[in-house]
């Protein structure tokens, strides 16, 4: 039955800088794009559009935006001209009722969170993409939930990508391991596979982790794991480990698919793109 789902993922994406490299993370998300049937959509679920308000793009052609500071030109000179689909938008906020889901037309467009992986995963920016907000006042119980009400869509051909990363503390981030991974990052991180390949719904107990707030001292990067962690619940499935590793000490770059089958293996423990200065994680800027 999986057979006729399209695959979903969640990426962790790391440095945006990983956009213009080329490492066995980006390999592994090209891969993975390699491997799907062609999408009529792909709806992502970014750590950087986490805002006040449950919302999903719905304009013909979104803007690609650089919500970042303190990097290269060459980063901010990235575009990712694929265009919308707001017939989507509407099956999207449909299938979610009743939650109530906003149509955002000239709010939002493509984030870094969802560009910096796409570049890779599907380099000629042909495809339909969407974006759904992170609704920062609602619980992990209404995200996960909301991914399995979003599950119809992989039926109908749409891509579900969730782009975070498991592990998060900008705070926390070692220089001089640029490879590596504290203790408690691993300890996480490795709970968080546990959960995914064999009981995705447990994914909601990590919030009991000894090392929850050490991993997760801010939610938007955690969260979009919640929407594959929903999906696969609903699919009565488990997520496969696509790619893993550490960046910093203190992020986990490790990838999940759900459904996807016939990818060529990429090398684990990958080396991630330098991470210069602090992402910014915009929260006020939009209001959708
Ligand atoms: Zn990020």
């Amino acid at each position: 039955m999986t057979d006729a789902l399209m695959p979903a993922a969640f990426l962790g994406h790391g440095s945006p800088l990983n956009a213009l490299d080329q490492n066995g993370y980006t390999e592994a998300w090209r891969a993975f794009g390699a491997s799907v049937p062609r999408p009529r959509a792909i709806l992502a679920i970014s750590a950087h559009w986490y805002i006040n308000a449950s919302a999903v793009t719905a304009m013909t052609n979104p803007k690609t935006i650089h919500d970042f500071y303190g990097f290269p030109d060459a980063l901010f000179a990235v575009q990712y001209p694929a265009p919308g689909d707001p017939a989507v938008a509407a099956e999207v906020a449909e299938l979610a009722r009743p939650t109530w889901i906003g149509l955002d037309h000239d709010s939002w467009g493509i984030d870094h969170g969802t560009w910096s992986v796409l570049v890779h995963a599907f380099p000629d920016a042909d495809i339909p993409v969407l974006q759904l907000s992170i609704n920062a006042e609602k619980s992990f119980d209404y995200h996960f939930e909301l991914g399995a009400k979003l599950a119809p869509l992989r039926a109908r051909g749409i891509l579900i990508l969730g782009s975070g990363n498991v592990v998060h503390n900008l705070g926390r981030v070692d220089w001089d391991q640029p490879e590596g991974g504290f203790d408690w990052a691993r300890r996480f991180d490795e709970a968080a596979k546990g959960c995914m390949t064999s009981a995705p719904a447990d994914v909601m107990t990590l919030q009991d982790h000894a090392d929850f707030h050490d991993a997760v001292p801010t939610s938007e990067h955690f969260i979009p794991l919640l929407y594959l962690a929903g999906l696969a619940d609903a699919a009565g499935s488990t997520a496969d480990v696509l790619t893993d590793g550490y960046a910093y000490g203190a992020l986990s770059m490790t990838a999940y698919t759900l459904g996807a089958a016939g990818i060529s293996e990429a090398p684990a423990n990958a080396v991630a793109a330098p991470l210069p200065s602090p992402e910014v994680v915009p929260t006020d800027d939009t209001n959708a």
